[in-house]
């Protein structure tokens, strides 16, 4: 029996069947999950349906205040949804917290401020014409492992804001906060407006693949996405994917290292290098190769990590089972590279012999593209650096990825490096930083990393349908 209900057409619904979501710190079981039914799917998109019926037609003050008491519930709540987090996640409780305070905040309350008005492209004696975005309808959000609370939110803002109404399912591996989130927020959001379901394996395709769904907005793997697509293609459901990235970091010589490094080793490490916009290559100038492969190394050695019930862990374990091997079998073809000579692991790389998902910061000098862990994107705590000597050249490298979801050029000449990072063939492209992401600024991704825009008034566009009204004055 799960303590966790599903949040649909306002009500609390508990499922017949139950799946385990297992702690990644200890591989005990976490909690229970409800397994939604066919019919538990049904109901959660048909009441989205029928409160679309209403909701479609609120005000943007009405919708920005269900945001605000959203934002309220989660603040209420921030200690015992950050605890869930960290329990099904694997993140540790500083990160959780953040998590939580940053949905509250910039999350939740701030997007009602985010808002699309009408526009009046022609008034004059004869015609008025005027620009509307009319919401699509359902959204189904998808939501992965990596941010439960953070990527919901994020959905459900923009679902709340344009005027659609959605059924959320999160990912199998982090479904608790998330149904707990609903559980919070029954009361606040109009019935209906707002459904969780979660289940394993297939509802993922069977929710995208519902005709009453409009719009699909999937953030996880770019193999994923493209079976999401083909899904949605035979009913010409609009589409907003959000998918891998393998964002590469240029360090050029003229960087202050002292300043620079910790910035970058969070860059790649934050989450545990489960971050779709993690640097995950970084290209350093030869002339500072050394001591910037040493001042990685040594943070790395420093960090405490470990399980979220330890208040002083940094980082916590990779989050599940597949993804830990997966990070694994990279760790072993690095290994293998190394007693050939190609490359060097400078700190990690040590097997944990206990319980969960753990492995140490590990940093991989002396490598160079043409394996897996340069060429594709790992999402773990592993990253190689690589050295360059010619910008030209390692622009091209850095862009030679079918990826382009962000990028970074650190340098104390900031001129030169953002004439660099806007030759990245990538979405984002950050000067001295890296990830730097608000609900005010487009989050897209180029090439195979996405389609479609988060985040900003055009992220709301994304969940709406363009109408012009134009209306002729002499009746
Ligand atoms: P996936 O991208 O494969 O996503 C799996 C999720 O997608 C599941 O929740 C599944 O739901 C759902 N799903 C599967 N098929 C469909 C479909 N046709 N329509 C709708 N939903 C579908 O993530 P994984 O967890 O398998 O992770 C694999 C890789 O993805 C990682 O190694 C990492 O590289 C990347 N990743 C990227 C993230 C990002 O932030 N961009 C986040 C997490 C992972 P169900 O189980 O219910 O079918």
């Amino acid at each position: 029996m799960s303590d966790f209900k599903m949040l649909i057409g306002g009500n609390l619904v508990a499922a017949e069947q139950t799946f385990e979501v297992i702690n990644p710190a200890d591989e005990s079981v976490a909690g229970y999950a409800p397994e939604a039914s066919d019919a538990n799917l049904d109901a959660a998109v048909s009441c989205a349906k029928q409160a679309f019926l209403t909701w479609r037609y609120s005000s943007n003050e009405e919708r920005g205040k269900v945001l605000k008491a959203i934002a309220k519930v989660i603040k209420d709540n921030a200690v015992e949804l950050s605890e869930l987090l960290s329990l099904e996640q694997g993140k540790s409780q500083s990160q959780a917290q953040r998590e939580v305070q940053q949905m509250a905040g910039d999350g939740a309350a701030a997007r009602a401020a985010i808002t699309l008005e009408p526009e009046v492209l022609q008034d004059d004696e004869q015609f008025r014409v005027e620009l509307h975005h009319r919401p699509l309808g359902v959204v189904a959000a998808i939501v992965p492992w990596n941010f439960p609370l953070g990527i919901a939110i994020g959905k459900l803002a923009t679902a709340i804001m344009t005027g659609c109404t959605v059924v959320l399912k999160p990912s199998p591996f982090t479904p608790l906060t998330t149904l707990k989130l609903g559980e919070l927020i029954k009361d606040v959001v109009p019935k209906g407006v707002i459904n969780i379901i979660s289940g394993s394996d297939s509802l993922g395709p069977k929710l995208s693949g519902h005709p009453d769904i409009a719009k699909i907005s999937f953030t996880g793997s770019t193999e994923t996405g493209k079976r999401v697509m083909q899904g949605a293609a035979a009913d010409l459901k609009r589409v907003t994917l959000e998918l891998g990235g393998n964002d590469a970091a240029i360090v050029l010589q003229d960087i202050d290292l002292q300043k620079m490094a910790y910035p970058l080793f969070l860059g790649a490490f934050i989450n545990s290098g489960q971050t779709c916009v993690a640097i995950k290559r970084i290209y350093a100038h030869e002339a500072i190769y050394d001591d910037l492969v040493n001042a990685l190394a040594f943070i790395a050695s420093q960090v405490k990590v470990g399980p979220a019930s330890d208040p002083e862990s940094q980082l916590g374990p990779v989050q599940n089972r597949m993804q830990y091997d997966k990070v694994m079998s990279v760790l072993a073809e690095v290994k293998a590279n190394a007693e050939k000579g190609e490359g060097r692991i400078v700190a990690g790389g040590e097997t944990h012999t206990g319980k969960g998902f753990f492995l140490k910061p590990t940093i991989v000098a002396d490598v160079k593209e043409g394996c897996r862990l340069v060429d594709e994107e790992t999402f773990g705590p592993i990253l190689p650096i690589i050295r360059f000597s010619d910008v030209e050249e390692v622009i091209q490298r850095a862009n030679s990825t079918s990826y382009g979801l962000g990028g970074s050029v650190w340098s104390s000449d900031v001129t030169k490096a953002a004439e660099i990072a806007s030759r990245l063939e990538s979405g984002s492209a950050w000067v001295n930083q890296h990830p730097n992401l608000t609900p005010f600024v487009p989050f897209a991704g180029a090439k195979h990393s996405g389609m479609g825009v988060e985040s900003h008034q055009m992220g709301l566009k994304e969940y709406c349908q363009v109408q012009v009204v134009n209306i002729a004055k002499s009746a």
